[in-house]
């Protein structure tokens, strides 16, 4: 089922939850919404749920309006942070709760509900753990659990808040991936909230970057990631650097060199900031004449495959972090306070308003 959102708009008292939010989420995909904490992602699930009506705007369910549609209507299935399991009942009670509840009519036979439970806790890969209460689970086991329970009613979207947040590091990243084959076996059309970019870019099919009650860009993970439309989502995408400087003619000033900016044409002087990923930058040993930026190494951490450089300007601006191959750093033969010169190797530039947001 497809699900659209349009120009949805919510408040809480005088505080804007949600400004004109419109979005796709195609049939079978998952979708990730990610954002900073308080940025509108539950909000607008719960409202795509029915949980939670609109001030305005409109939820189409395959193209038709949801708004007189009932929770109940909707076939959608929740996976929440804190597993709403039922203590009392056994795991496999607990996943044939929804099948239970159905009127008589539409209530599937004994054998059906067994076999239905079965198979889904194969689905899971937890068979073995059929007749244990929640209690006796770890949490990653009560999350698959709870997703079982959510597919149990053959929901058409399948919502997710933050399913993994309560797990620790290593427990998550297992159930993202086992989340992703899941989904390719299922294609259920999913929406999945979480604040962890690393969850997001490593799951989905698309991104919805989510600031302040509004949509700041949607993508691919790789167009996102490697696109970004905005300095928000530069910095909220993993590391980066900040150049500011004056931008005049496609030309950005900044860190002592000069950096191409196209599409900044103005002949008028502004403010620009350049942004560059720690690992676009190369980096050599400092030569007379050489061009770029020239800095002083202060700290290395060169462990694994990757070396991360911490590097100083003359200027006492703000630390310039590089991330190089452990191999380069090794051919370089770098020590501490080394001079050196770095290169971005792509760079991308927004002008800076007055009032200081960089766009
Ligand atoms: P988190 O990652 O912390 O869960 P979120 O992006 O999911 O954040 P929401 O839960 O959608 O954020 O909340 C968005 C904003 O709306 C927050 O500032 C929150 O305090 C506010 N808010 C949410 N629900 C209510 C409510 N029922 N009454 C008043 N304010 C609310």
């Amino acid at each position: 089922m497809s699900i659209e959102v349009h120009h949805i708009q919510k408040r809480f008292g005088s505080f804007t939850a949600l400004n004109d939010v419109s979005l796709n989420f195609p049939a079978g995909e998952l979708t990730a919404l990610l954002g900073p904490s308080g940025c509108g992602k539950t909000t607008l699930l719960r409202i795509i749920a029915g949980l939670e009506s609109p001030d305005s705007g409109q939820v189409l369910l395959d193209g038709e309006d949801a708004s007189a549609r009932h929770v109940r209507e909707r076939q959608v299935g929740f996976v929440f942070q804190h597993y709403a399991l039922f203590k009392h009942m056994t795991v496999f009670e607990n996943i044939a709760f929804g099948l239970r509840v159905k009127p008589r009519a539409q209530r599937p036979s004994e054998a059906a509900i067994r076999e239905k439970v079965k198979s889904l806790l194969e689905l899971v890969q937890l068979d073995w753990l059929a007749d244990r209460y929640p209690p006796q689970l770890s949490g990653g086991q009560r999350q698959r659990i709870a997703l079982a329970r959510a597919l149990a009613v053959e929901p058409r979207v399948l919502l997710l808040d933050e399913p993994f947040g309560a797990l620790d590091a290593k427990v998550r990243k297992e159930l993202r991936r086992w989340l992703r084959r899941l989904h390719d076996e299922l294609h259920v059309t999913s929406i999945f909230v979480t604040h962890d970019q690393e969850e997001a870019l490593e799951v989905a099919d698309q991104v919805v970057l989510m600031n302040k009650g509004q949509v700041e860009q949607i993508g691919t993970p790789e167009a996102v990631y490697n696109h970004p439309a905005s300095p928000f989502v530069y910095g909220f995408l993993g590391n980066v650097n900040l150049f500011h400087g004056r931008l005049h003619e496609g030309v950005l000033d900044a860190a002592g060199a000069r950096f191409e900016a196209p599409g900044h044409d103005d002949t008028r002087d502004a403010s620009g900031v350049g942004y560059v990923r720690p690992h676009d930058l190369d980096v050599e040993r400092y030569a007379p004449g050489a061009q770029g930026i020239v800095v002083q190494l202060r700290r290395a951490h060169a462990i694994g495959p990757l070396a991360q450089l911490e590097l100083e300007r003359d200027d006492n601006a703000e630390l310039i972090e590089a991330v190089i191959p452990n191999e380069r750093f090794a051919q370089l033969g770098l020590k501490n306070g080394d001079t050196l010169v770095v290169r971005p190797r792509r760079l991308q530039v927004f002008a800076q308003q007055e009032g200081g947001t960089a766009r």
